[in-house]
């Protein structure tokens, strides 16, 4: 492996949901908490990398028609201006130049943009998109076919394990199972920052790494639990800050450009 690293990050801002801690972080309370929804973009030598890509276009217009039930449980807050093709142009970047998408799982807060992306190349942990077409009924409500059919015949890399993504070190693609199947983080090396871990919702709350809780919703909790460990170990070493992605403190803090 060589040393290399990414130039840039960006994070976009995108829809918002809201979900009481109890249902986030087993042992939580009962207050509602109202958690961003960020995609981000990465400029690499080898080309722009988006992470995740937030809800479909017609979640902004018409949540209940496009999600169902699930928009009013989820307190949905989206506008056409958050979708992740008009935030990626806002920030400068033209959509059609994305040439990798990183997907940390396949829910309906991280997969509804995918179908923007046509001529790019995806990434994702094996036994996601599996679950994600056919999941168990109790997760039915969090994965929306619609978000998928457009992308079947996209040209998907399945990975086995953490992946370095382009041999130099600078995007590690973490396996951390247990919210889903195929849940991933990366690793994000700009220049001589600290690198950084953008969780995907291998936990939503930063207040998960005290008891190593997992969530409510995650579909195996052990392996949630032993997936924020290992997180938290990184981060305790020193090797890594943690990025939260839906914890409102970690938006609020983090720089949003790191360059
Ligand atoms: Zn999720």
């Amino acid at each position: 492996m060589t040393k290399g690293s990414a130039n840039r990050l960006v994070a976009m801002p995108g829809a918002t949901v809201s979900m009481r801690e109890s249902e986030l972080m087993v042992g939580g309370g009962d207050r509602l908490i109202e958690m961003p929804v960020p995609t981000y973009v990465i400029e690499h030598p080898k080309g722009l990398v988006l992470f995740d890509s937030g809800c479909n276009p017609s979640v902004a217009t018409d949540p209940q028609g496009y999600w169902g039930h699930i928009a009013d449980y989820l307190h949905v807050r989206f506008t056409p201006e958050l979708v992740v093709d008009a935030q990626l142009r806002q920030h400068g970047y033209r959509p059609e130049d994305i040439r990798y998408v990183v997907v940390s799982h396949l829910h309906l807060d991280h997969a509804g943009g995918l179908a923007l992306f046509p001529n790019a190349r995806f990434f994702i942990m094996r036994g996601e998109l599996n679950y994600a077409y056919w999941p168990e009924k109790r997760h039915r409500a969090a994965f929306k076919i619609n978000d998928l059919m457009p992308t079947r015949r996209f040209d998907w890399i399945e990975l086995e394990g953490d992946t370095d993504l382009f041999d130099d070190g600078s995007l590690l693609m973490m396996k951390t199972p247990g919210h889903t199947p195929g849940e991933s983080s990366l690793l994000v090396r700009v220049r001589d920052h600290q690198p950084i871990v953008l969780t995907g919702d291998t936990l939503h709350l930063r207040g998960q790494f005290n008891h190593l809780a997992p969530s409510e919703t995650d579909f195996d909790r052990v392996a949630a639990s032993a997936s924020v460990a290992r997180l938290k170990d990184l981060r305790d070493r020193g090797e890594a800050r943690v990025w939260v992605m839906h914890d409102p403190e970690d938006w609020a803090t983090y720089p949003h450009v790191i360059e």
